[in-house]
């Protein structure tokens, strides 16, 4: 029988665990870390055997195929040694792939995904298709393929689970734009990023939809690299008519869904390209344009996306703790009017500040820094002249927005970072500012 070793015990390992065990292989799955109760139970119930707190190599090298967590990077010590000896090391996005024929679609992208992710998920749900939501999102999509119950997948992909996959073949596959994210995992290497990211179009076939936003710099800086033998459907998006409806210019201008933005559930320009993406792959999966303009009416977004979370004293809070890079810092700030109060920083990925400089001085009155390490951000906006002041701390941060803040402003926590220096998560980060705001409402 052969073998295979999960490496990362979360919601996408143990799921592949599950699954592998059920289509016959020998399994093990290692955690250098703890394993969650429920997923032990999950293990111990299915009779798969597992480490936890350490990795055995021994038993880690004799396996045939390694399904490997998104989280362990490529220059991991044990990815090294799993390389030498030229082991089979797979995503469990790929190893899922090979045991379902239902029809996938794939999201990826550097912003947008979620979103972009839930709102496919939401109208092929409202359709009555059977859909199952997975990958970054949700569910192990392995466990879901295991269990059989969906014909549909919505599939939200990172770079990470790409840089693993190697045969996988969405019928839809979707690539909103590319930004730099995440360079400390791609040796600080933009162009690496970018390889990663068109993965999701490598196996696209003639059949294939594969949609993608054509004013994406990037995107069109590689325009060979794109897949021109599938059918492709762009998205194009002028952002200049306030009133403007999104017009997906198909291949040579077949159907065109028309959306009035003042009626789209989600706000932003960026948001006009995600929400063209999710309408474009419904109408690829063969959903019509009456059954998408009525689930769209009762689409809302997941929490710390611009995430609009009370008023004090006419300043309105704005919680997008999400916005983990500075590209989503970009379309945060384009998607105000008034004057804004920043709050950004935490863990630098590698950023570079300059593409927020024009608008930090157009828009932003005020830069509250809050991180452990905020001297980058001061020494680069320090000299833009706006005023900045920094904390380690997230009430002292509220504290000073509200000193800074007029009627009419916006305070927006955008934070360009990750969040492990002061918080838990993103989540955590946008839960503490959103409890924040509201003692301030309730006059705490
Ligand atoms: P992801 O899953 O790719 O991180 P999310 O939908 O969770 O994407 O959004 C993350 C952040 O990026 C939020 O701050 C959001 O406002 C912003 N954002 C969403 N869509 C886009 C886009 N198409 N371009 C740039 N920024 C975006």
């Amino acid at each position: 029988m052969s073998k295979i070793v999960v490496l990362g015990g979360g919601e996408s390992g143990v799921g592949a665990a599950l699954l592998a065990k059920h289509e016959g292989f020998d399994v093990f799955l290692s955690d250098q870390g703890q394993l969650k109760p429920e997923y032990q139970q999950s293990l111990l119930d299915a009779q798969i055997p597992f480490e936890q707190g350490a990795h055995s190599m021994d038993k880690i090298l004799e396996a045939q195929e390694i399904i490997i967590s998104p989280g362990i990077p490529e220059k991991s010590p044990i990815v090294k040694e799993i390389k030498q000896k030229n082991i089979s090391l797979v995503s469990e996005i790929e190893f899922a792939s090979r045991y379902t024929q239902a029809k996938i679609i794939a999201i990826t992208g550097s912003n947008g995904k979620t979103t972009t992710t839930l709102l496919t998920y939401h109208l092929l749900k409202e359709a009555g298709l059977k859909v199952g939501l997975a990958g970054n999102i949700g569910h192990s999509f392995a466990k879901q393929v295991m269990e059989k119950q969906h014909e549909y997948y919505v599939l939200e992909i990172s770079s990470f689970q790409l840089d693993r996959c190697f045969h996988f073949a969405p019928d839809v596959a979707v690539l909103l734009n590319i930004t730099p994210d995440h360079l400390d995992r791609y040796e600080y290497q933009f162009e690496n990023y970018i390889q990663s990211k068109f993965r999701i179009f490598q196996n696209a076939k003639t059949n294939t939809t594969c949609i993608f936003w054509s004013g994406d710099p990037v995107l069109q800086s590689h325009a060979s690299s794109l897949p021109h033998q599938a059918q492709i459907k762009t998205i194009s998006f002028d952002d200049s008519n306030a009133n403007m409806l999104i017009q997906n210019d198909q291949l040579k201008g077949s159907s065109q869904f028309q959306l009035n933005l003042a009626d789209a559930p989600l706000k932003g320009p960026h948001n006009a390209i995600n929400m063209s993406a999710a309408i474009l792959a419904a109408e690829a999966v063969g959903i019509s344009a009456e059954s998408i303009h009525l689930a769209l009416k009762t689409f809302e977004n997941a929490p710390h996306r611009l995430e609009p979370c009370g008023t004090w004293k006419g300043v309105q809070f704005i919680n997008d703790s999400k916005a983990t890079n500075v590209d989503a810092v970009f379309y945060a700030l384009n998607s105000f009017k008034q004057p804004i109060i920043l709050i950004i920083g935490g863990v630098d990925k590698g950023n570079e500040y300059e593409v927020l400089d024009d608008l930090v001085k157009e828009k932003v009155k005020g830069i509250i820094c809050l991180g452990i390490d905020n001297q980058k951000l001061e020494s680069h906006f320090g000299p833009i002249g706006t005023s900045i002041f920094s904390t380690d701390n997230l009430q002292a941060a509220v504290q000073k927005s509200i000193e800074w803040g007029q009627s009419g402003d916006i305070v927006l926590l955008s934070p360009a970072c990750a969040s492990f220096d002061l918080f838990k998560n993103y989540e955590d980060r946008g839960n503490q500012f959103k409890a924040m705001v509201k003692m301030l409402n309730d006059g705490k």
